[in-house]
């Protein structure tokens, strides 16, 4: 197993990584007669700086035919609480930080009182 792990950083830069790094793979056997026994993989960051969150953007390709890996078992969507895929479940959004960051609560609930009726 090969393994590339280009990293970016987020926004345009990301995705024009990403598309670089598609460009990449070159083809040299169909998918359906490939085994698939060389993989490449792309490693994105995307950082929300307004709320310190990180989340990795990782995807995975045959560096053989090309084909992609898809991610299962995990929802759909974006969350930055629990990993989840892209909708079409070829890109890992897995929630990230440093490991040295310190740590808050990862939510938190605000519970008003009853307003009692009025008569
Ligand atoms: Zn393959």
């Amino acid at each position: 197993m090969a393994a590339d792990l280009p990293v970016d950083d987020s926004g345009d830069g990301a995705r024009a990584a990403r598309e670089a790094w598609r460009a990449t793979i070159t083809p040299t056997i169909a998918p359906a007669d490939c085994t698939h026994p060389e993989h490449s993989v792309f490693c994105g960051m995307a950082a929300m700086l307004d709320s310190g969150k990180w989340m990795a953007e990782i995807e995975i390709r045959c560096a053989r035919c090309g084909e992609a890996f898809r991610f299962v078992g995990l929802p759909a969507g974006l969350s930055f609480e629990q990993p989840s895929t892209s909708i079409d479940g070829l890109q890992l959004l897995a929630p990230v930080e440093p490991e040295g960051e310190r740590r808050l609560m990862a939510g938190a609930r605000y519970v008003l009182p009853q307003i009692p009726p009025r008569h």
